[in-house]
């Protein structure tokens, strides 16, 4: 059993810390050199990884966890082909009780979880993380780590460094040494509640990782793009991470405008994805666009190489199928709905979920060494572009973010453009609060976060009407004929 085998066991067990700080983070260094290497192993060799891992996820399953109990009870299921016989669920189901999927052990005892929420497809649904599996993460994310590092012409050594100057003592140490963050800066536009930001608090209860090195600056995801376009001239930030319907427009911003936005070497995003035209742009500019393929659901599904085509699988970490609509595998080349199964989750066990995502599998290997399979096509179906009183163009997923604390209170939400300005927001709330106050609370946060002159009404209801097939449409746009041309969800935004 390789160290880092017994070291992640060990994790888990303890539920997070075995070592101390110090010890916790030696253990995250030495998994963390095991991740850089694990996307080049011979393909079988990941392929035992994953059987292992799913051996591991379906005994757990097995044991503690209701909705699966049953289904694996005769041990029909043991292989990643075997996941096929499952049945195929979906956000939907887990809006509607999320319970069953969630281990005995961390709904009763006081085992602690993380807990988010995903809001693809209308519902809300809270998802549960272990803190262990979130930890383990801290060491995954070294898979793209180096990518970024290449990418943006960072030393990797030094980056590591970098990410521990919290304060100014250690700033000027640093200095002193030759390690600088002057042209080294990052400039996150992500909400404040966001997995990414919420995950570094336990690496940071846990670890040595610290929550907030010096060259992190914040933006929320609302903010115009002249506010955000002035950060990008005081910072000079060298790598940007924001969703990516907001790099898109941010990039027809600058085009559009004749200021002069210093653009950073690397722009990473995700949630959303980019259109060709904001590629073009990024281009043009030299500004490299990145992105990492992950979700509240599964943590990272997988990652884009220095290729920058498609994304890397990990499959060891998270089992993927790409199907038809009748569920069935389709060939590589084909798209179809993507359909996952994470192995990393000791909290909540979902197999064969489809996430809401098409995509087609590569029919070809990677040019850059890599073994992970690849995924040539990612159509995003997770945002739509809602348009302000004040020209701008907001993905839903900014909206979302920026009414984040107002959401929390609903058990389901649909957002609806009625005209250019003019948003209406249809809410189920949970039943025991004030739902006028619930209601002013919508308005005023509309308000603050999207401009005084977008109006904004409030539907509160007890279900939200449902589309014909029986699903939730999350954002309702007018038909496309009555907006500008080319206007669609992630390609052809509409420019003025
Ligand atoms: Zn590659």
């Amino acid at each position: 059993m390789h160290v880092s085998d017994r070291l992640e066991a060990r994790l888990r067990r303890s539920g997070g810390m075995p070592l101390g700080r110090l010890g916790t983070s030696l253990a995250v260094a030495t998994m963390a050199r095991r991740e850089r290497a694990i996307p080049y192993w011979p393909i079988d060799r990941v392929r035992e990884l994953q059987q292992r891992r799913l051996h591991a996820v379906l005994e757990h399953a097995r044991a503690t966890v209701p909705f699966y109990r049953d289904l694996l009870r005769d041990e029909a299921v043991r292989s990643v082909d075997d996941l096929a016989r499952l049945p195929v669920i979906d956000g939907g189901l887990l809006a509607a009780d999320p319970m069953p999927f969630v281990a005995d052990p961390y709904r009763t005892s006081g085992r602690e979880v993380f807990k988010t929420s995903g809001s693809s497809s209308g519902l809300r649904k809270p998802i549960f993380w272990d803190h262990a599996s979130l930890l383990l993460r801290s060491a995954r994310v070294e898979r793209d780590r180096v990518v970024i590092a290449r990418l943006s012409g960072e030393r990797w050594a030094a980056m590591i460094g970098r990410e521990f100057l919290t304060t100014e003592i250690r700033h000027s140490v640093a200095r002193w040494a030759g390690l600088t963050t002057r042209a080294h800066q990052r400039l996150l536009i992500l909400p404040g509640d966001f997995s990414n930001r919420t995950q570094r608090v336990v690496w940071s209860e846990r670890t040595m990782i610290p929550r907030r090195p010096v060259h992190y600056h914040h933006l929320p995801p609302s903010v115009p793009f002249d506010v955000a376009a002035a950060h990008l001239r005081a910072i000079r930030p060298r790598v940007v991470f924001s969703f990516g319907s907001y790099v898109d427009q941010f990039l027809h911003f600058v085009h559009a405008s004749s200021a002069d936005v210093p653009l950073p070497r690397l722009w990473v995003y995700l949630g959303d994805r980019v259109s060709a035209g904001g590629r073009e742009l990024a281009d043009a500019r030299g500004c490299a666009l990145y992105s990492v393929y992950s979700a509240m659901e599964a943590g990272p599904i997988g990652f884009q190489c220095e290729e920058r085509g498609g994304f890397h699988l990990n499959i060891d970490l998270c089992a993927v199928r790409v199907v038809d609509d009748e569920g069935r595998d389709v060939p590589a080349g084909e798209v179809g709905d993507i359909v996952i199964s994470p192995l990393d989750n000791r909290a909540m066990v979902l197999l064969n979920y489809r996430i809401g995502d098409r995509g087609a599998l590569s029919t070809e290997p990677c040019p850059c060494g890599r073994t992970l399979p690849l995924l040539a096509r990612l159509d995003g179906r997770r945002s739509e572009i809602i348009r302000l009183a004040d020209g701008r163009e907001l993905s839903s997923l900014a909206i979302e973010a920026a009414f984040g604390a107002e959401l929390r209170q609903t058990v389901q939400a649909q957002i609806e453009q009625v005209a250019v300005g003019h948003l209406r927001w249809r809410i189920v709330p949970y039943g025991a609060h004030d739902r006028a106050a619930l209601c002013e609370a919508f308005v005023a946060r509309g308000r603050y976060a999207l401009g005084a002159d977008t109006v904004i009404d409030v539907e509160c209801l007890d279900r939200l009407p449902t589309t014909s097939a029986g699903k939730f449409a999350r954002v309702v746009t007018p038909p496309v004929s009555d907006r500008s041309p080319g206007a669609s969800a992630s390609e052809g935004v509409p420019r003025g």
